[in-house]
């Protein structure tokens, strides 16, 4: 038996999470307990690790899940690129390339540049019929 930690930097912010686990479970049996923050960034830095991996969690999702739902809604905005072993994904094209913030009360607001004013239209009516005011576009 093995205890194993992964280091975990989600890109929302820069906390560091780190998980341990041991190898004799199964993958989806595992538990993955937070075996401790060892950075809390500055919009989280008043909560204890159990309170940061919740709103890591929800987070990191939330942004995730925007941008597909926008890669989804916006085709022409996106390439499908082959990575070096051979695995297609796809991402915005880089004159579209999404910047994102949370801002003071943890709203995600997504920037895409070079929106046309349609697009942008239609982006902010598909993010608000998902995400009411947790996310919001620039
Ligand atoms: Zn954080």
């Amino acid at each position: 038996m093995t205890l194993h930690t992964t280091r975990w930097r989600p890109d929302t912010c820069t906390c560091i999470i780190e998980y341990s686990w041991e190898d004799t479970a199964p993958e989806e049996q595992r538990t993955h307990s937070v075996h401790r923050v060892t950075n809390k960034c500055e919009a989280h830095k008043n909560l204890n690790d159990k309170e940061i991996y919740a709103a890591v969690t929800e987070e990191n999702p939330r942004k995730n899940l925007a941008l597909s739902k926008l890669m989804d809604r916006f085709p022409h905005l996106i390439e499908e690129i082959t990575d070096e072993s051979g695995n297609k994904y796809k991402r915005f094209k880089e004159r579209h390339k999404p910047t994102f913030k949370f801002d003071s009360d943890r709203h995600l607001v997504i920037d895409i540049p070079n929106l046309s004013s349609r697009d942008k239209y239609l982006a902010k009516a598909e993010i608000n019929k998902h995400f009411k005011n947790a996310v919001d576009l620039a």
